[in-house]
């Protein structure tokens, strides 16, 4: 947790455009060359070829935003774990709560998800998290564990240590209201813990990030809490000068 560089990945939603996303990388690409964190972009997945063509065999990783746990089929919309890797992505995002807010992912199908990700050979970011109501009721604790034990169950407590966990509360993101570095702190402690109960090898070596509001005036307080590896980065991943003063702060 504390001595490994940290992770910075951005999550770029459903924002940018071929002259956007290039401008993006290459700065990216340019001003972090000397920096020694670890970073990775997920944009939308239309995009990820060109994240393929522009990244390729560059200090920088890139990754999906969501996909199905099947290797193909009569899915429409869907995109499988398969063509993800097909185009040398390392990480992909599973149940951001702006997925599963709309009914799309539940806590069983991300654990369904998590092993196809594994399997295909990509970095699952599990993003967990507590809704503002969950939070005002001090439940934040029973929520991570309601999210993370089905995945658990599911992978088995070895193979979670293939993937990444995001704690990103609801409440915070895009809300320009990031948690306070003690309430990250708390709960990513918390979570380390719980797995910690299972397995401690696991819990010591699981990357586990913060998202939510982060920018270039928080991140240092921030990503210098014990238990945070790194952060999951969406609206300051969407303005170049942003996204790389984070990543240099990483
Ligand atoms: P935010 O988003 O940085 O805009 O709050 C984070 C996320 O949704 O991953």
């Amino acid at each position: 947790m504390s001595n490994r560089s940290k992770l910075v990945v951005a999550n770029r939603k459903m924002h940018g455009s071929v002259p956007d996303n290039h401008q993006f990388m290459q700065s990216l690409l340019q001003q972090t060359q000397h920096h020694h964190a670890r970073y990775a972009v997920c944009p939308p997945h239309p995009y990820l070829y060109q994240a393929q063509h522009i990244l390729q065999n560059s200090h920088i990783a890139w990754g999906g935003q969501n996909m199905s746990r099947f290797e193909k089929g009569a899915y429409t919309g869907s995109v499988s774990p398969v063509m993800l890797k097909e185009f040398g992505c390392t990480y992909v995002i599973i149940g951001h709560s702006e997925r599963r807010q709309r009914g799309h992912d539940s806590d069983e199908s991300c654990g369904e998800r998590f092993e196809a990700a594994i399997k295909a050979g990509l970095t699952p970011i599990l993003c967990i998290g507590e809704t503002l109501e969950e939070y005002e009721q001090g439940e934040t604790d029973l929520v991570v564990v309601r999210q993370l034990n089905p995945v658990i169950a599911h992978v088995g407590i070895e193979a979670l240590s293939q993937g990444v966990i995001a704690y990103e509360p609801v409440w915070a993101i895009g809300s320009g209201k990031a948690a306070t570095p003690q309430h990250v702190q708390a709960i990513l402690s918390f979570i380390r813990g719980h797995i910690g109960l299972l397995d401690e090898q696991v819990a010591e070596k699981i990357d586990l990030l913060y998202g939510g509001s982060v920018n270039p005036g928080n991140a240092a307080q921030l990503l210098s809490m014990p238990d945070v590896d790194g952060g999951l980065i969406g609206g300051a991943s969407l303005i170049a000068e942003d996204f790389i003063r984070i990543c240099q702060i990483a």
